[in-house]
């Protein structure tokens, strides 16, 4: 017996997908239509009668064209947003189909094997310690939020609290400490603790956003009791990462619990150039790793992975079972144990099928690739009369000025942009409006390297004059 209610639809679906796939290598970088125009296409009165399920299928693909971004694109710079790779892509279909609600091994025992695995494989990658606690987040909102609960656990068990049961109320204080630019993320996990942002004691960072651990260390110096120190693998602007050694050892030395925010720096590590996999020396020395997957690894959106190394503090502040109980259930992985959701997406699959599909050499090819796409288009600007970059290039981010002048630089913005070759956006990078260009797509060439910089450069001669 067969079910032909899927056939027509799923092969339309399929037919715009392979539109809107093919279109990305040549079509506009931005999007064309104003709220007011999707506005009109999307709302209507909802009907009492439902529409013919291709009908809807079919609208949402003729807005997808001038409605979405194409943030998926080669040439797309903007923020730090990766594209999917066809694997993983193929990979998340298969998640849809399946429909699995991946919270607990019962309901999917495929998928916690291949989350268990996959999890293994990434703490394999990233030589961390092989003992691990991994989580399959949404992000790495959601993983900094994870590691942040372990490490509130854990500096709090470690002076007889049980912050699970017990909560913060009365509870000994944490010192919280971040670099001056950590990222938002941080700030927001904090919040969602129950710990609140003004705890944050901001240790200064350099020119390049790294932090400076002779100040973290003085300010070690002067604090009691639970602490917890979080650093950054990979500044969002500049790319540059903390002193990682030297933060890792005046954390050990102190009984300070590290947490590294490595949202897209983590995946350095698995470069098969020494200069980029230094820039994480010491990163070991941690006690728990944020990262995405939807980022680097280009799997679709959207996947973060939460890494603890200690397994009881990771699984004490996830557990939907009763905290402090030894796990009696065998070898088979719930997911509720280690994420803050419940029901949940397969999202482990798609980053087990990249893995795979790439191998190390593979990974660690397509953190090269991209780090040389950065150095590329740095150096094809800074050839152009009057543009500066700001930052050293060492991984994927290129902080660019055009002028010294906040005005030219933001015009230039707003004119690449609106040219629609690629697509990419402005920041203040101490003090000054600078162009942010985040190389982090699979499938950016050379080629693409090359025509945005002549768009760049093109747009800046305009303006120039
Ligand atoms: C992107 C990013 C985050 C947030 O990650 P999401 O996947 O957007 O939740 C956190 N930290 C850094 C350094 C980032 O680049």
């Amino acid at each position: 017996m067969t079910d032909d209610r899927y056939d027509a639809i799923l092969a339309r679906a399929r037919a715009h997908a392979l539109d809107y796939l093919h279109a990305l290598p040549t079509r506009r970088v931005g999007s064309t239509a104003s709220r007011d125009e999707l506005i009109a296409a999307f709302r209507t009165p909802l009907a009492q009668d439902g529409e013919s399920p291709e009908s809807v299928i079919d609208l949402l693909a003729a807005q997808a064209l001038r409605g979405a971004t194409a943030c998926n694109s080669p040439r797309y710079f903007g923020f730090v947003i990766g594209g999917a790779t066809p694997v993983s892509l193929a990979a998340d279909w298969l998640v849809s189909t399946w429909d699995q609600n991946a919270g607990i091994y019962v309901i999917s025992p495929m998928v916690a094997v291949m989350e268990e695995v996959a999890g293994d494989w990434l703490l394999d990658l990233f030589d961390l310690p092989r003992e691990s606690g991994v989580g399959f987040v949404t992000g790495c909102q959601m993983a900094n939020l994870t590691c942040l609960a372990a490490a509130r656990h854990g500096v709090l068990r470690r002076v007889g609290w049980d912050v699970e049961a017990d909560g913060l109320q009365g509870a000994p204080r944490i010192n919280v400490v971040a670099s001056a630019e950590s990222h938002i993320t941080i700030d927001v996990a904090l919040r969602y603790l129950g710990m609140g942002t003004k705890c944050v004691q901001r240790v200064e960072s350099d020119a390049q956003g790294r932090m400076k651990p002779d100040k973290l260390r003085a300010l070690l110096d002067t604090l009691e009791g639970p602490t917890i120190v979080c650093a950054q693998a990979g500044n969002v602007n500049t790319g540059a990462f903390d002193p990682l050694r030297e933060i890792g050892e005046a954390c050990n030395a102190k009984g300070a619990w590290l947490h590294v925010d490595g949202a897209f720096g983590l995946w350095a590590r698995t470069s098969a150039n020494a200069r980029t996999r230094d820039l994480a020396d010491g990163i070991e020395l941690a006690d728990s790793w944020a990262t995405d997957a939807h980022k680097w690894l280009n799997v679709p959106y959207d996947s973060g992975v939460a890494l603890v190394k200690s397994r009881e503090d990771h699984r004490a502040a996830m557990t939907s079972s009763a905290a402090y109980l030894i796990q009696t259930q065998g070898a088979e992985r719930d997911a509720v144990d280690w994420v803050p959701d419940f029901s949940r997406r397969a999202r482990g699959v798609p980053v087990y099928a990249n893995l795979r599909a790439l191998g190390r050499a593979g990974v660690a090819d397509l953190v090269d690739r991209l780090c040389a796409r950065a150095r590329q288009m740095a150096a094809g600007l800074a050839e152009e009369q009057g543009v500066q970059i700001l930052n050293d290039v060492v991984l994927n981010q290129v902080l660019v000025r055009f002028g010294d002048d906040d005005e030219m630089t933001r015009r230039v913005v707003s004119g690449v942009q609106e040219d629609g070759t690629c697509w990419l956006s402005g920041t203040n990078w101490q003090g000054k409006a600078a162009m942010r260009i985040s190389v982090s797509n699979w499938a950016t060439s050379g080629e693409d390297a090359e025509r945005s910089v002549a768009a760049i450069r093109a747009v800046w001669k305009k303006i120039r004059g």
